[in-house]
């Protein structure tokens, strides 16, 4: 018997735990950080919350008999990535990061591509008066200064920074066409800010921005750690059967 720890928090490591559950000799546990109230439950077995650094998530390894580690939390959760990789070497357990590639622009593509969110906020004065913040809630900070802007923020939970020229959006993925299409004219959002998240799921507003003519902030992704790598489930799937 092998068990297998997802680190979760995306939609691919709930399609990793549904392909590999009822793998012959495969116990397999996904790991929330608990930071959404109500979030999709994948299948097999679940925990919830924080680690306590590399060194946590490496006693955690050896305290559970943990066979094989794949990291398939989103591209900008790049702490707990970091403590992956130290945690894997540490207790010398096989480790895959599962990383579905960045966006890649396209003709008619309007994109500002920057590193950070803060340099985002310092492009937004220059650029538009009603922007889309499609950057879930944890990042909002460096946007509060800019009180002559109005933002429509969506994200799946209420954001704990209060933002007051502005409107909140509780709502989560995947978004159709036709519904970002709507929502960008019904705001008359003038510019996006997004998240290089990469995946189809929330990639329709970038197509929108496209045919609407609308300028796409486009924050680049953190780095993460060298390592094996898997750029879609089916090929963090064969990861595992190779190893069973
Ligand atoms: P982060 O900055 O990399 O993580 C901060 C801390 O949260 C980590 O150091 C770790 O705490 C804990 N943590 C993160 N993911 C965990 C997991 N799967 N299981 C247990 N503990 C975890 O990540 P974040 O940006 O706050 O994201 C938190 C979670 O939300 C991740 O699981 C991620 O996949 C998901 N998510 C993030 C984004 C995003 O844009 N950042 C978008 C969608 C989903 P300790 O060091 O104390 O162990």
């Amino acid at each position: 018997m092998k068990r297998l720890l997802i680190l979760g928090g995306t939609g691919d490591a709930i399609e990793l735990a549904a392909q590999v559950m009822g793998f012959p000799n495969l116990e397999i546990i996904t790991s929330l950080a608990g930071r959404t109230r109500n979030p999709a439950v994948p299948s097999g077995d679940v925990r919830v919350g924080r680690f306590g650094g590399a060194t946590g998530l490496s006693d955690y390894l050896r305290e559970q008999e943990i066979d094989l580690l794949i990291d398939a939390t989103h591209p900008f959760a790049a702490q707990i990535s970091w403590n992956a990789a130290a945690a894997a070497i540490d207790a010398g357990i096989p480790h895959l990061i599962l990383l579905r590639p960045s966006w890649e622009k396209v003709a008619g593509d309007q994109w500002i591509e920057v590193e950070s969110m803060e340099v985002a906020a310092k492009v937004i004065p220059g650029l538009a008066q009603r922007v889309f913040l499609t950057i879930g809630r944890q990042q909002l900070a460096p946007f509060v200064p800019l009180v002559e802007t109005w933002f429509l923020i969506r994200s799946i939970d209420p954001p704990d920074i209060f933002i007051s020229n502005g409107q909140i959006l509780l709502d989560r993925g995947p978004f159709s066409l036709e519904q970002e299409r709507q929502l960008l004219r019904e705001y008359q959002i003038e510019a996006i800010v997004s998240k290089n998240s990469g995946g189809d799921a929330t990639y329709a507003k970038i197509i929108a921005a496209r045919e609407l003519e609308i300028p796409v902030v486009m924050v680049q992704r953190p780095a993460v750690p060298l390592g094996e790598r898997a750029i879609d489930v089916a090929s963090a799937v064969s990861w595992v059967t190779k190893r069973l």
